[in-house]
Parts: structure tokens; C-alpha cells; sequence
């Protein structure tokens, strides 16, 4: 990291606790903060990338909605495609769907049938490991779908949620902040 790069910690201080959002006791994560600081996004996407480098990567597949942000910007400096995994009704054709429960809710993830090509090697993203559902779900498309999933990146793992225990893959799961 160049010289003049924010620190982990300066980056980690622009992720914002939002107490009580979207409803009563949910602390909110809220990185837009971070996202609007261009060195510390770079800072923090470079160490987002790090253990990844080399582990050919084809395409990184990013969760609806902050996992999109990450996951874009982070396919770019793996040198990967981006593929979208999103809520139901907004991708066209045929689709595998998958069903999960939230810290707040319930919903599902769909993947485009024909997204990658079978085998593909595949890295998840997404901004905020909480009880584990919303990977495991996407986990569980990707491999309907044939890829091989060489492991999950995210930014913030809450740790007392145990989100990591769901995790079904043998390949790694990534946190950059535990907290
Ligand atoms: P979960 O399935 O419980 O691990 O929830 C993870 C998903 O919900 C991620 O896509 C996050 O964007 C979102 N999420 C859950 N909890 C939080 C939180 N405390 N702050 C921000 N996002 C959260």
C-alpha cells in the first residue's frame, strides 16, 4: 500500500453504527461513508483483494445490494467478470432461486441460469456477514449452478451472530473486520 493510503483502522472509522435501522435493535452497518472517501475505498478494496490475487478467479458473484458495489469494484482488480445475484423479479430468462432467512426478514436470491459456464471458479461477495443466510443462499446457487466456489469475501462479519457456522462450503470464508 502506498505511503499515503489510509490505515485499516482510518478506513474501518468511516463504516458507520446506525442504532435501530431498518427496525429496532439492528445496528446498521452503513458503509456509504466509506464508499464516498475514494482512498479509503481504495484502501480498503485493496485489502478486500489481497489473499484473492492469484487464485484465478473467474468471476466474483455479488449479493443485491451493497454486495454489488464491493463486488464490481472487486472483480475489477481480480481481473474477474461480475455476476449479480439479486431479488426475485429483476433478472430476465430462466433462473435458479434460492430461499433464506434474515436478521430482519425473510427473502430469496436468484442467479441467471446460463451465468457462468459450468466449473467456473467463483469468489461470493457481500458487505455484511450477519446470521449467514444470505451467503450460504448464494453458496448454494452457485453451486446449483455449477460453479466452484473457491471461497467469500466480506467486509463486516458480525461475530455474535455466528453467521460463519452457516457458511456450507469447504473453501474459505474471508471477513475483513470482525466485530
Ligand atoms: P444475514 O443473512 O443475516 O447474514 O444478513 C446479511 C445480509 O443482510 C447482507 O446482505 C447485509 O447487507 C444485510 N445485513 C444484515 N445485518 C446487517 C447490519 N447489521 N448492517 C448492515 N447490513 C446488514
Amino acid at each position: 500500500m502506498p505511503p499515503d493510503s489510509p490505515t485499516e483502522s482510518a478506513w474501518a472509522s468511516l463504516i458507520r453504527d446506525v442504532p435501530d435501522f431498518p427496525s429496532p435493535g439492528i445496528v446498521f452497518k452503513d458503509i456509504a461513508p466509506l464508499l464516498a472517501d475514494a482512498d479509503a475505498f481504495a484502501a480498503m478494496l485493496a485489502a478486500l483483494a489481497g489473499p484473492w490475487r492469484g487464485a484465478g478467479i473467474d468471476a466474483v458473484a455479488g449479493i443485491e445490494s451493497r454486495g454489488f458495489i464491493l463486488g464490481a469494484a472487486l472483480a475489477r482488480e481480480l481481473d474477474a467478470g461480475f455476476v449479480p445475484l439479486r431479488k426475485p423479479g429483476k433478472l430476465p430468462g430462466a433462473v435458479l432461486e434460492e430461499a433464506y432467512a434474515l436478521e430482519y426478514g425473510n427473502d430469496r436470491l436468484q442467479l441467471q441460469a446460463e451465468a457462468m459456464p459450468p466449473g467456473a471458479r467463483v469468489l461470493l461477495v457481500d458487505d455484511v456477514l450477519a446470521t449467514g443466510g444470505t451467503l450460504a443462499a448464494g453458496a448454494r446457487l452457485l453451486q446449483r449452478q455449477g460453479a466452484q466456489v473457491v471461497g467469500a469475501a466480506v467486509l463486516i462479519e458480525l461475530a455474535v451472530l455466528q453467521g460463519r457456522m452457516r457458511w456450507p462450503c469447504a473453501a474459505p470464508l474471508r471477513s475483513l473486520r470482525v466485530v
